[in-house]
C-alpha cells in the first residue's frame, strides 16, 4: 500500500476516488479477528478533503450496527462540541484507530491496532488534513508515537509527522469520557474544542521535501504488511477509563452508501 507516496502530487478528486478504493477494500477487511465479530466496517465519513480530521478509538455498538463513526451519545456530544466552532460533520472528516468494533466494547489489542493502523495511514495520506485532532488515549497514543496519556498531553499542540505529512496534532479528551465526567469533562473538552478554528486558520504547516511514508506516526511495515510497529496503545493505568457510549437509537446493519460516508 503505497498510498503516501503515490497522494503527494495527486489532486483532490484523485485523492477521493484513492480513498473509495480503500474503503471498498476495508469493507471486506479480514486482517485481525475482529472480522469475524463485527457487523459493518466502520470506515470513517465525512468530507475526503477535510481540513480537520478526527480520530477516536474504535466503533461501538451503535456505530457497528449503521457503518458510521460516533452516531451514538459521544457523537452527539462530538457534534455539539462542532456546533459551539461552527463546524458540522460534513466539514470534517471522522476515522477511528480501529474500523471494527471490539466485542463487548473492550479496548482495542495491540495485535489489532497494528493491523488496523494501514487504513488509517492511507486516510491520512489521501485526505491531508491540516489539523488531526485525536480523541483519547488510544488515538494520541498512537499517532503521537508515544506512551504519554490524554490527560497529560490534551490541549498541546505539535507539529508531527503522520503517515509522510507533517500535521498540526492536537490531541482532546475523548468525548465518552467527558460523558462520564460531565461537569469538569464537558467544559475541558469545550475549552479545547474552543482552539480548534485557531490552529485551523494558522498558514499550512511545510511539508517535508521527500518524507517518506514510514517518517513519524504509523509508519508501514518494511514487510509490506499494513501496519506498523505502534506505540502506545495499551491503557495508561493512571487514565480514566474511555467506554464507547451506549447506541442513541435502533441498529440498523447495513453498510452505508457513498452518499452517507460523504465520500462522493
Ligand atoms: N467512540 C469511538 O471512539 N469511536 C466511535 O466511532 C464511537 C465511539
Amino acid at each position: 500500500m503505497a498510498v503516501a507516496e503515490d497522494s503527494r502530487g495527486a489532486s483532490a478528486p484523485e485523492r477521493r476516488e484513492a480513498l473509495k478504493a480503500v474503503w471498498h477494500e476495508a469493507r471486506s477487511c479480514e486482517r485481525c479477528a475482529l472480522a469475524a465479530t463485527r457487523t459493518t466496517v466502520v470506515f470513517g465519513a465525512g468530507d475526503a478533503d477535510a481540513d480537520l480530521m478526527f480520530v477516536g478509538e474504535a466503533p461501538g455498538r451503535h456505530e457497528d450496527a449503521q457503518g458510521l463513526p460516533f452516531v451514538g451519545q459521544a457523537g452527539k456530544l462530538l457534534d455539539s462540541l462542532l456546533g459551539e466552532i461552527g463546524l458540522e460533520r460534513a466539514d470534517v472528516f471522522i476515522a477511528n484507530v480501529l474500523k471494527c468494533r471490539p466485542p463487548g466494547n473492550r479496548d482495542p489489542l495491540p495485535g489489532e491496532i497494528e493491523a488496523c493502523a494501514g487504513y488509517l495511514r492511507s486516510q491520512v495520506a489521501l485526505i491531508q488534513p491540516r489539523v488531526i485532532c485525536t480523541l483519547g488515549n488510544f488515538a494520541t497514543k498512537l499517532l503521537r508515537q508515544s506512551p504519554e496519556g490524554i490527560s497529560r498531553v490534551h490541549g498541546r499542540v505539535e507539529v508531527r509527522v503522520v503517515a509522510g505529512r507533517a500535521v498540526r496534532l492536537y490531541p482532546v479528551f475523548h468525548p465518552a469520557a467527558a460523558l462520564y465526567n460531565r461537569a469538569t469533562g464537558i467544559p475541558q473538552l469545550q475549552e479545547d474544542f474552543a482552539r480548534l478554528p485557531e490552529l485551523l486558520a494558522l498558514p499550512p504547516v511545510p511539508q517535508p521535501e521527500a518524507a517518506p511514508p514510514e517518517a513519524g506516526g504509523l509508519e508501514p511495515d518494511p514487510a509490506g504488511r499494513p501496519a506498523a510497529p505502534l506505540a502506545g496503545g495499551g491503557p495508561e493505568p493512571a487514565e480514566a477509563p474511555e467506554p464507547r457510549s451506549p447506541p442513541a437509537s435502533g441498529a440498523g446493519g447495513a453498510s452505508p452508501s457513498e452518499e452517507q460516508l460523504g465520500l462522493f
